[in-house]
């Protein structure tokens, strides 16, 4: 089942597309997200159902050095709406993703399909478990301009035994993730 909690986000990994696992990834090698990220990857974990305590929680812990409350705990309560004009922000679709602020170097927000070389691509799926002699479904549509169906594609490689038109996961990171938790059991 699924209950996101500040202490189980980390082994909720294997389910996320590489959008918010790139986030992940870089939010724990550099303890610290920038503005993009926060609001990308904030605002998908709350749509996972990730409790504004538990973000609070969560990211505190994770951003080493900082002052958190001082800093960025505004920004957390904000996302879930309880600061400014306390609007329930959405989680972004895939389509929001890709075609909005690409990253710079030193960011991880985005869709890697669209935003990152083919060879980034196939480093990050390797390290989520698609072996290389897996990963040409995913880069044929890359190569294509088909960035979601690319990730249908990781979607696939990792969940054989899915029904794909039973699934809407192909055009938001939340679905996505559903559908692996839910194919996980
Ligand atoms: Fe994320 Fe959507 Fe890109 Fe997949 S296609 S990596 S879910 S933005």
């Amino acid at each position: 089942g699924l209950k996101l909690n500040a202490n189980n986000v980390q082994a909720h990994l294997k389910h996320m597309p590489l959008c918010m696992a790139q986030l992940q990834v870089g939010l724990g090698r550099e303890k610290h997200l920038k503005h993009w990220g926060r609001l990308q990857y904030g605002l998908f974990l709350k749509g996972a159902g990730l409790a504004l305590e538990d973000a609070l929680t969560y990211f505190e812990r994770m951003f080493v050095g900082k002052d958190f409350n001082k800093e960025y705990s505004y920004n957390f309560r904000h996302m879930y709406g309880k600061e400014g004009k306390r609007q329930n922000y959405p989680p972004y679709t895939c389509s929001k993703i890709i075609n909005s602020n690409a990253p710079n170097s030193n960011e991880h927000h985005g869709c890697p399909y669209k935003h990152s070389s083919v060879q980034d691509v196939s480093s990050m799926l390797g390290k989520m478990g698609v072996a290389p002699s897996q990963q040409k479904p995913i880069i044929n549509q890359i190569k294509s301009h088909n960035y979601q169906l690319a990730c249908v594609e990781h979607f696939k490689a990792i969940n054989p035994t899915v029904i794909v038109s039973e699934n809407n996961f192909g055009n938001h990171p939340n679905a996505w993730f559903k559908a692996s938790v839910k194919a996980s059991g």
